[in-house]
């Protein structure tokens, strides 16, 4: 998605050669009129899925996630990183290593919102070792539903994520895939078209 790469080229921070910063469009402050491109775009790609429910996991995949929701005219549901006072035992969890922060947390669903009859797709802002995804994954398969796919707005292809989930047979969609990070660039990899 050629606008994302400008934008990321243009407005991305390089933090070291694993982490890439984007909080002025996507991770703190958001830009609604990309975030708008976005779901477009994911809602392209997985027309004629039959896709019943967006799942993500809060907060930042909340934005994009809810645009695609908005195009597909489906309902989003965002785990919860923590144990609400409102959700208490009728929960599907499944624990989480998150990269950015380094350490496990618990991702919650409540029951009432997924069920065997949905065909879910799953958003998230970043892909990197997939340990969010297959966090996700695993509440999809607590819940009997179908998981149609993966919808990655930025996919950090030198970590292990989407190949983990690829082999497993899982369909990810990539916005962009970043190749390197090192010496403080952004690198894509070069897309193929069918
Ligand atoms: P994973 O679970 O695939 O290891 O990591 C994905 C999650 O970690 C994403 O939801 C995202 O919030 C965060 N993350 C991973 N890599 C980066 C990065 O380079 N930059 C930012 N801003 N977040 C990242």
């Amino acid at each position: 998605m050629e606008s994302l790469k400008k934008k990321i080229q243009v407005e991305g921070i390089v933090l070291s050669s694993e982490v890439l910063k984007v909080d002025s469009f996507l991770n703190h402050q958001m830009d609604p009129s990309l975030m708008k491109q976005i779901g477009e775009e994911f809602a392209k790609r997985f027309r004629g899925e039959n896709v019943t429910k967006i799942v993500t996991v809060e907060s930042s995949g909340i934005g994009p996630a809810l645009m695609t929701a908005y195009e597909m005219n489906v309902p989003l549901i965002f785990a919860r990183k923590r144990k609400s006072l409102t959700l208490k035992n009728d929960v599907y969890t499944a624990k989480v290593f998150s990269f950015t922060k380094q350490e496990e947390t618990e991702i919650s669903i409540s029951q009432k919102f997924i069920s065997e009859h949905d065909r879910i797709l799953m958003i998230d802002d970043f892909l990197a070792n997939g340990q969010a995804a297959l966090g996700l994954i695993e509440i999809i398969r607590q819940a009997r539903a179908h998981l149609v796919g993966v919808g990655i707005v930025i996919e950090k292809a030198f970590q292990a994520g989407g190949e983990q989930l690829r082999r497993r047979g899982i369909r990810v969609e990539s916005l962009v895939r970043v190749q390197s990070l090192k010496d403080g660039k952004v690198t894509f990899l070069e897309e193929v078209t069918a």
